[in-house]
């Protein structure tokens, strides 16, 4: 469910609706399964959807969905600071269905840390290398 609000957020972001095949090529899903999640968000007021119609967000959706897509990238992010590069996207997404809020903080702090203090990060990763060798 989470997959699909952040999915649906981030095309609405740019294009304000979605279309089912769209967010089902995009989810690498099943329009059917899509059809049948998308009834699920639209039945708790998360979605506005009628049959073979576009796909919009509630205000409660869209609240939900930033939020979703904020977490997303903070843990895309963080995984790419710490010197993560293959199968960078797949590891975000185990991570943050798991993530407690306070441990986002968390790390969110810990990446505009990374930024403002760019030599700890280049120490980082002098050690990450030695540790290859
Ligand atoms: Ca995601």
């Amino acid at each position: 469910m989470e997959d699909y609000l952040e999915m649906i957020y981030r095309i609405c972001k740019e294009e304000n609706y979605v279309r089912m095949n769209q967010l089902a090529n995009r989810l690498n899903v099943r329009p059917s399964s899509s059809t049948k999640l998308v009834q699920k968000l639209s039945s708790i007021d998360l979605v506005n959807y009628k049959k073979y119609g576009l796909i919009s967000l509630t205000k409660k959706g869209e609240e939900i969905g930033k939020f979703l897509y904020h977490r997303h990238n903070v843990i895309e992010k963080f995984l790419r600071l710490i010197g993560v590069k293959h199968n960078l996207l797949k590891d975000t997404e185990l991570m943050e269905h798991y993530i407690k809020p306070r441990v986002l903080k968390n790390i969110e702090h810990l990446n505009y840390f990374f930024e403002d203090n760019s030599e700890v990060l280049e120490k980082y990763y002098d050690s990450l290398e030695s540790i290859k060798k």
